[in-house]
């Protein structure tokens, strides 16, 4: 069954219209809406990394000189404003680090004697940034953690003596909404508080990009064609639900659109209470989390946290005694806890485990196979996790990612269970999970299943690419399907089975997928009240015809 009320198009234009609530002077565009919420305001574009031109001839080498003098007393001066706009705290002394690198002379003579050697200024600024970079890394430990500083420093230095847009998130010192053209996960987790919203040129809605928006809250629009090429300061708005952005608007539309979001938060945030259908059917609502500043009042508990967040940016493995502390960080606050070990690969690459590139990396060694290659790195967090239950004596369920087949279920219960973790579940994420659920459940005590990768395998879709949003339509029967399978073989083996995809958040399929009898719907804490208030609207009958009608 098709959903009306899908957002637009991915390539469609909005006519001229109210997309937000304000009076739109200059049209819109249109993108998938994937994290509710409006806001309006001032966008600023993230610059991608510049791409050095063709090396010239140097004609008069004291003007290439100035010309790196001035690009790294540019960038100096940049830094250091940010660092004092920064207001104090580790992000204003890694901007006053970062300006003393850039002010460094020892590199500043490096880059003039590449220029004396022939080379132009971008070329000289390169060669200078490369050879430091190559001396830290040379020195192991922490110094040689700073290396990839020195990449961003040399992107910089190169941007301003190009006179390009600098590389990196903005950091203007005032309220913006962040426009890109796809955001690593890295860079979505290492956004200021100064980015309200964000739109992306790219990117699918079961992205990380979407997911880590939702996280925290912000509203995002992405595959939204057409937003990059708009001026840095254009004062747009972003609707996350209908994925509309309205552009140009005028003061009094900003003031609009500002409260009507406000008014939405504070009308969802008065709804409390345990998940019910309207005749009292419990489903439990829980959050999809990465960190313990993802955890908010209201769930019934945590059914997803993704560990591998934690560590995205990591270039060593987390020591046991650090995982301990981010896991009982979380568990110490939240009562019941369903932990997915660490999840890399593909769209989640680890540094830190420095997995080879692969021909097609989401067919490849990913989720619970990097245990194939590493079964150290699992051993040691499912200690970390048992440690850190035993401390803080939370209810900790434990899960892994990307579980295929039934004797993978039964090795990674076997290990959990060797720790004395009781609670061990699967996720579901490949259709061969699916159809083996019972036999999955022989082997554990739960299954969770996770639609944006079930999606993906399933429809063979790449579930970032804008361009199949209908095929990674969680209404899409086939996906209806398989759920339905696995809460079948969780009825009967009297087991829960819940989702914790990004379908598990939609409000609208939410008494679709407990009528085909899941148990449990974890979610981003933005999306609880909206799927609370559904639900409740629906008897359990309701929920099942409305399933059987979708599948
Ligand atoms: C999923 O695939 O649905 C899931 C919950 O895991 P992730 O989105 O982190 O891959
Ligand atoms: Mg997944």
């Amino acid at each position: 069954m098709a959903d009306p009320g899908r957002p637009a198009d991915p390539d469609g234009r909005l006519a001229d219209g109210d997309p937000a609530g304000g009076r739109l002077v200059g049209g819109g565009l249109a993108g998938l809406g994937v994290s509710q919420g409006r806001a309006a305001g001032p966008m600023i574009r993230m610059a991608s990394p510049p791409a050095l031109p063709s090396p010239r001839q140097v004609a008069n080498s004291a003007a290439e000189t100035a010309a790196v003098v001035k690009a790294l007393e540019s960038v100096t001066a940049d830094l250091r404003q940010r660092g004092s706009l920064a207001g104090g705290g580790d992000a204003a002394e890694i901007l006053d680090a970062l300006a003393m690198i850039a002010d460094d002379p020892m590199l500043r003579e490096d880059a003039e004697a590449a220029v004396r050697d022939g080379l132009d200024a971008p070329h000289a600024l390169d060669a200078a940034f490369t050879h430091h970079r190559e001396t830290l890394a040379a020195l192991g430990g922490y110094l040689a953690e700073r290396a990839a500083d020195l990449d961003d420093l040399k992107h910089r230095a190169v941007a301003a003596c190009l006179g390009l847009p600098m590389p990196g998130i903005p950091a203007p010192g005032h309220p913006y909404i962040l426009v890109a053209e796809d955001l690593s996960p890295a860079d979505t987790a290492g956004l200021g508080t100064d980015v309200v919203a964000l739109v992306t040129e790219k990117g699918g809605p079961t992205s990380h990009t979407a997911i880590l928006a939702r996280g925290r809250g912000l509203p995002a629009v992405v595959a939204c064609a057409g937003i990059t090429a708009l001026a840095d300061g254009t004062v747009i708005s972003v609707d996350g639900k209908t994925g509309q952005v309205g552009v140009g608007l005028t003061d009094e539309a900003v003031a609009q659109v500002r409260r009507s979001d406000r008014e939405e938060r504070e009308r969802l945030a008065n709804s409390s209470g345990p998940g019910r259908t309207a005749d009292g059917h419990p489903v439990k609502l829980l959050l999809n989390i990465g960190s313990a500043a993802d955890l908010r009042p209201g769930a019934e508990g945590v059914g997803l946290f993704r560990t591998e967040f934690l560590f995205l940016d990591r270039k060593r493995e987390p020591s046991f005694e650090e995982q301990v502390a981010a896991y009982a960080e979380v568990f110490a606050r939240a009562g019941t806890v369903v932990v997915r070990t660490l999840d890399a690969g593909t769209d989640k690459p680890l540094p830190f485990l420095d997995l080879p590139p692969e021909p097609n990396p989401a067919l490849g060694i990913r989720g619970l196979r990097v245990d194939r290659v590493l079964p150290a790195v699992l051993d040691t967090q499912l200690d970390a996790i048992a440690e850190a239950a035993r401390a803080t004596g939370a209810d900790a369920w434990v899960m892994a990612p990307m579980v295929t087949t039934p004797a993978e279920a039964a090795g990674f219960a076997r290990r959990a269970r060797d720790r004395g973790l009781t609670r061990v579940g699967a996720m579901v994420e490949v259709p061969a999970a699916a159809l083996l659920a019972d036999r999955l459940l022989a082997e554990v005590d739960f299954l969770s299943i996770g639609t944006n990768d079930l999606s993906q395998y399933t429809f063979a879709a790449d579930r970032q690419h804008p361009g199949l949003a209908d095929l990674l339509d969680p209404w899409q029967p086939a996906l209806l399907k398989l759920i339905a399978a696995c809460a079948d073989a969780g009825r009967a083996a009297g087991k829960p089975v819940g989702v914790c995809g990004e379908a598990a958040g939609d409000p609208r399929l939410a008494p679709v997928l407990v009528g085909l009898g899941v148990t449990s719907l974890s979610m981003a804490a933005v999306c609880v009240p909206s799927v609370r208030e559904e639900l409740s609207q629906h008897t359990l009958e309701e929920c099942r015809e409305l399933a059987a009608l979708a599948r």
